[in-house]
Formats: structure tokens, C-alpha cells, sequence
């Protein structure tokens, strides 16, 4: 049915995909945008896994035109041990890169695409009220300056709001808390030092937290992770805690300390939530209106990007994905990015890495580690993420292996020491 009418709440990456590629099949589609001109977009860094989605909407030479070729990733478990990997390690299907991309550029991108396929974007704020049977319905206010767009009600509206999620706020949905508290404080630099890999994002174990240095034309993103009573150690403004923050940590420091700060900080808490039901009767949520995990892997926009195409093909009657295949992929996709969370913060990961390292030296060690070092690549460029050998194989290197080393002492590491 191509006269079905769409209104998309919220022009990010989620809203502007669903919106573009919608519209590219002959649907009704209108953006309700509120355009904050903010000086800083956070999610910055994108792992190859939304290159499909790029390729379809034929946008890569113009995201080249702001982003930085990201060929991989580096992590920092001190000042001077560093995993690099490549994502061509990988060897899979996707292709091995990615950007490091200025954000408030690839929104715009993103937006202008969905234009340019027919969509019409209306800069206010929108309003919705519930009506019955798990119903939502524009405001009178915000009908009324969409001047009747869709002769009436949308049939469909989109949450696509981010962290606002205006539907699961309104009906009060039911959600999931992660178990982290961080906060996490981010601005841009100049003169940040990277010794090696320099279009590669940059994650260092901090003494209590982590950080990222994400490398930007004439610029580099840096942002720091940690509990919000470590950081008020460092100041009482956020721009006292970041500055001291990023001199005084010994691991960063080195990259930092002739570092100058060129915008202000922006600060993010209670981020981690994930809303359990992704649809109702007239409305579908999308991107991290439907929830969002944690930064450390990158996950946010691929997952708003990607989900944003399969909501399109559940929406489009003539393909038999729907809106319940949807709903259960998220949420499938979501637990296996919890669980690479996890290993990250309780230092079985890196614990994995220094018992890798040791091995290194064993004919067992050296035949074995190009098939590990494979799969761990495929999952961080999230194409095996939804593998269950690949998960599996995490799962039990950084698990049971792990613990049956340990008990029958093989590797003497306590996961302990190496826990964020
Ligand atoms: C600290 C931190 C670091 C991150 N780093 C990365 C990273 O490196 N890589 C990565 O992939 N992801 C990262 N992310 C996640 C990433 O930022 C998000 O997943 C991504 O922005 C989600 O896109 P979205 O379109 O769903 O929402 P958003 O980007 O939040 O867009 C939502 C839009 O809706 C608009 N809006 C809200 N309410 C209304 C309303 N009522 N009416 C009209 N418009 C409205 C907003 O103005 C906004 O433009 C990070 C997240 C955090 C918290």
C-alpha cells in the first residue's frame, strides 16, 4: 500500500534512514525536527557493519568529504601495551573500514538524502498525545504546523527520538537499566598525539575508567568514562573534571599533555536503557528510542542505521519481515552487544589478550591465534555479532577457558586487575 503516510519524529541517523529509504519506495513521509544547533554531536566513530547501509543510500564520496578512513581499532591496556587490530583481520564480507566521521556533517548528510527521495522535513518540536488501544497521535499544535500533511493523522509514527524516546516516555513502556552508572564527558582537541595507527579509534584503560580519542579532520574527539564520584575528584565543573581529568591520568596524558581544548564539554549519563516492546498498534521505535547499551564498541549508529532498514522492509507489506522479526533481531543483537559490554568492563577481555600474548611463543599458541584473532575481528566490526560460533568462541575464551586455566594454573591473571 505506497499511500500510506509516515511521520518520523526526530531527524538523527535512525529518523533520516528510515525516512530516506522510505520515501525511495513511494511512501508519504514527513520529518517532524527539532534542529538544535548544538556545537557537538556525540557518536563519531563507525565500525563497517553500516557500510551496507551506506552503500544503499549511495552516500559514501560524500561522507568522505568530513570523515577520516578508520581502518581499525586500537586499545591502550597501559601507556605502553597496545592490541591493535585491523578490520581486514577480519576477513569476512563486509568491507574492512570504516569513518571517523563529524557528526553534525553526517546528520546533515543523512537528512538531505531523505530529502533529496522525497521526504519533507517541518523544523519544530513534536508533540503526541495516546489515544486508545496502544494508539499515539500527533498534537493538535504540531498538526497544525505540519499545515495537514497527511490530510489528518499519520498511519504510522516513528519514534526516532534518541535518548528523548517521546513514545516509551509518553506510555510509559517498560524498560531495561543497564548495570553501569558512568557518565561519560566529551569535547573536541587540537594537537592531541597519536604514535602510531592514526586513523584508528584510539580506547585507553584509564586508572578508574576509559577513554576514547577518535581522530576528525583537523581535530580529534576525546572523551572520558568513569564513575560520576571519580570524576568530581577532579573539579566541580565538568570543565575542571574533563581538563584535569585528561592531564593527570597516567595513561592518557602521554597523548594529551600538549593538548588544547577548542569547544566546550558535553556530558552524558544514565545512557544505558533498552525499552522491551519496539512497536504498538499505529507506532514503531527506532535507534536509541528503542535503547542504547554503551559507547565502547561503537554499536549506536550502526544499529540505529541498520534496524532503521529492516523497520522499512517490516513496514513495506510486500516483504514478509515484519514488525514482531523486528522487534526479536533487536533484541537477539542487543543481548550479544551486552555481553561484549560485560567482558569490557569486568577485565576479562584484556585478560583474554594477556594470555594470547603468552601463548604467543607456543607452536599451539601461533596455530591458533589467526582463526581467535579472525573471529574477535568480525564481532567488533559487528559482523559476526549475530554469529553463533563467533559468540560462542568469545564466550569461551573470555569464560570457562579462561577459569579452567586459571584453576588448573595455566595463567595466573586475575580478571580483577584488569577490570574498568
Ligand atoms: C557518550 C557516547 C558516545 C557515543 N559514541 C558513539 C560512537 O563513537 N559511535 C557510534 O556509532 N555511536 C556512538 N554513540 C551512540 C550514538 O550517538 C547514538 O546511538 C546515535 O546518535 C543514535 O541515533 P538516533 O537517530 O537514534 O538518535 P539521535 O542521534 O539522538 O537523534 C535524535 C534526533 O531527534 C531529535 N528530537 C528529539 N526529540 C524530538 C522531538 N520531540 N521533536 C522533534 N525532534 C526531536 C533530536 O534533536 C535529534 O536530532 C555514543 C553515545 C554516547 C552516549
Amino acid at each position: 500500500m505506497k499511500n500510506r503516510n509516515i511521520a518520523i519524529i526526530g531527524g538523527g541517523p535512525s529518523g533520516s534512514t528510515i525516512a530516506a529509504l522510505l520515501s525511495k519506495r513511494g511512501y508519504r513521509v514527513g520529518i517532524i525536527h527539532d534542529n538544535k544547533n548544538t556545537e557537538l554531536f556525540v557518536g563519531e566513530s563507525l565500525i563497517p557493519a553500516i557500510m551496507p547501509v551506506i552503500h544503499e543510500l549511495g552516500i559514501e564520496e560524500d561522507i568522505k568529504k568530513f570523515s577520516i578512513y578508520k581502518p581499525g581499532a586500537s586499545v591502550w591496556l597501559n601507556n605502553k601495551t597496545v592490541a591493535s587490530i585491523k578490520f581486514k583481520q577480519g576477513e569476512g564480507k563486509l568491507p574492512d573500514y570504516a569513518y571517523q566521521t563529524i557528526r553534525k556533517d553526517f546528520d546533515n548528510l543523512l537528512l538531505k538524502t531523505a530529502i533529496k527521495n522525497g521526504t519533507k522535513v517541518f523544523n519544530t518540536t513534536a508533540k503526541l498525545i495516546s489515544v486508545s488501544n496502544n494508539k499515539v497521535a500527533l498534537e493538535k499544535n504540531t498538526l497544525d504546523f505540519i499545515d495537514d500533511y497527511f490530510d489528518g493523522q499519520p498511519d504510522i509514527i516513528i519514534d526516532a527520538t534518541g535518548r528523548k524516546r517521546l513514545i516509551s516516555n509518553l506510555l510509559k513502556s517498560k524498560t531495561k537499566k543497564g548495570k553501569r552508572k558512568d557518565v561519560a564527558l566529551f569535547a573536541h582537541m587540537k594537537n592531541v598525539h597519536f604514535d602510531s595507527e592514526s586513523g584508528n579509534i584510539h580506547m585507553h584503560r584509564c586508572e578508574k575508567g576509559w577513554s576514547w580519542r577518535i581522530p576528525l579532520p583537523k581535530r580529534t574527539s576525546v572523551g572520558i568514562v568513569a564513575e560520576s564520584s571519580h570524576l568530581k575528584t577532579f573539579g566541580k565543573t565538568i570543565e575542571e573534571q574533563f581538563d584535569n581529568f585528561v592531564i593527570n591520568d597516567k595513561q592518557l596524558s602521554p597523548f594529551l599533555n600538549s593538548a588544547e581544548r577548542i569547544t566546550g564539554i558535553q556530558k552524558f549519563s544514565n545512557y544505558q536503557l533498552v525499552t522491551e516492546q519496539l512497536f504498538g498498534s499505529n507506532w514503531v521505535l527506532a535507534g536509541d528510542a528503542a535503547g542504547f547499551l554503551d559507547p565502547v564498541f561503537s554499536s549506536g549508529l550502526y544499529l540505529a542505521v541498520n534496524y532503521a532498514s529492516k523497520i522499512v522492509n517490516a513496514i513495506d507489506e510486500k516483504k514478509s519481515y515484519t514488525l514482531l522479526n523486528y522487534q526479536n533481531d533487536w533484541h537477539r543483537e542487543i543481548k550479544s552487544w551486552q555481553k561484549m559490554i560485560d567482558i569490557w568492563y569486568n577485565g576479562r577481555l584484556f585478560t583474554t589478550y594477556k594470555i594470547g600474548q603468552d601463548r604467543l611463543s607456543t607452536y599451539i599458541g601461533r596455530k591458533i591465534e589467526p582463526h581467535i584473532v579472525k573471529h574477535f575481528t568480525r564481532i567488533f566490526t559487528g559482523e559476526a555479532v549475530n554469529s553463533k560460533y563467533s559468540m560462542w568462541l568469545l564466550n569461551f575464551m573470555c569464560g570457562s577457558l579462561q577459569d579452567t586455566m586459571k584453576f588448573l594454573r595455566m595463567q595466573h591473571y586475575d580478571q580483577k586487575d584488569l577490570e574498568i
